[in-house]
């Protein structure tokens, strides 16, 4: 596996890989779910690469971009194991220069929710993955549904920009407990990390409820009510949207995803699930 921290050598090395080439952008700080996005892009192309990149312009200036976890060794190890080829882990110097000023801003499905609970994030998302797929000029790219609004907003860029390659979406890797993982489950004190499970009971309690015909604002309702019954928990939002749009939506008849962010301390943690599946 080699490690490439420069945007010119990686490009110079994508000219020599075989294709299909797949490629995983993460933040590092490597779980299960990650590796479970490299399974799959180990299966469906010949040259697998990984990202490792904290991207500053995702994080809101309150925000923990200087606290986020980091374990690049651990990272690598991990990787090496699910048989990727390559590491891209650039410094934040050589994606953002001093003259950087372009940016990607997908419109819609981002005024809400977590666009709304975090202004720029998205923006940064968008600009940080556009860079990615230049860069690296993947086959496929795989991204996880436990952020469904960002594989929404990845979805419409790719769409709207006609970019060459095909987004492929894992599902969520939980903990036995029911909890999404995430580098930022790590910030949870031991009280926190016992209650953080309310989200996925608040989900699966929306889907029961959906599948005995209720309509979304009894199910919202509920959601937040289980929510709340949780003493540490402190309910940010919860909604339930089209998947592509993040509109809110009042018919279950079509594709409806539920969706929830809470905190438990000054640790912020969300999850989703579709209810017509
Ligand atoms: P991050 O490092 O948090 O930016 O995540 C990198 C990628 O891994 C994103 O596409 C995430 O959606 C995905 N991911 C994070 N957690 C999970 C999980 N528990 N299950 C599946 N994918 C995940």
């Amino acid at each position: 596996m080699e490690i490439v921290r420069e945007v010119d050598a990686l490009k110079a090395r994508r000219a020599t890989w075989p294709g299909p080439v797949g490629l995983v952008p993460t933040m590092g700080y490597l779980h299960e779910g990650h590796v479970e996005l490299v399974r799959r892009a180990r299966a469906e192309n010949a040259t697998v690469v990984v990202s490792i990149f904290v991207n500053p312009t995702q994080f809101g200036p309150s925000e923990d971009y200087g606290r986020y976890p980091r374990a690049f060794e651990r990272d690598c190890a991990m990787l090496e194991a699910a048989g990727t080829d390559a590491v891209f882990s650039p410094a934040p110097a050589a994606m953002y220069p001093e003259t950087f000023s372009s940016w990607v801003v997908v419109e819609g499905v981002t005024s809400r929710l977590e666009g709304a609970s975090r202004p720029g994030h998205f923006r940064g998302v968008a600009t940080v993955c556009n860079k990615l797929f230049n860069i690296v000029n993947p086959t496929r790219a795989y991204f996880g549904q436990k952020d469904a609004q960002q594989v929404a907003v990845i979805q419409r860029m790719v769409r709207d920009l006609n970019m060459n390659l095909d987004i492929v979406v894992v599902p969520t890797v939980r903990e036995a407990d029911g909890l999404a993982m995430s580098s930022r489950n790590s910030y949870l004190s031991a009280e926190h990390r016992a209650a953080a499970p309310v989200l996925y009971r608040a989900l699966t309690v929306a889907r029961a409820m959906r599948r005995e015909g209720r309509d979304a604002n009894a199910i919202r309702l509920k959601m937040a009510e289980v929510v709340r019954a949780e003493p540490l928990a402190v309910l940010d939002y919860v909604s339930i949207v089209n998947p592509s749009t993040f509109e809110e939506t009042e018919s279950l008849n079509g594709p409806s995803l539920a969706v929830l962010a809470v905190r438990f301390g000054a640790t912020r943690l969300i999850d989703n699930m579709r209810l017509d599946e």
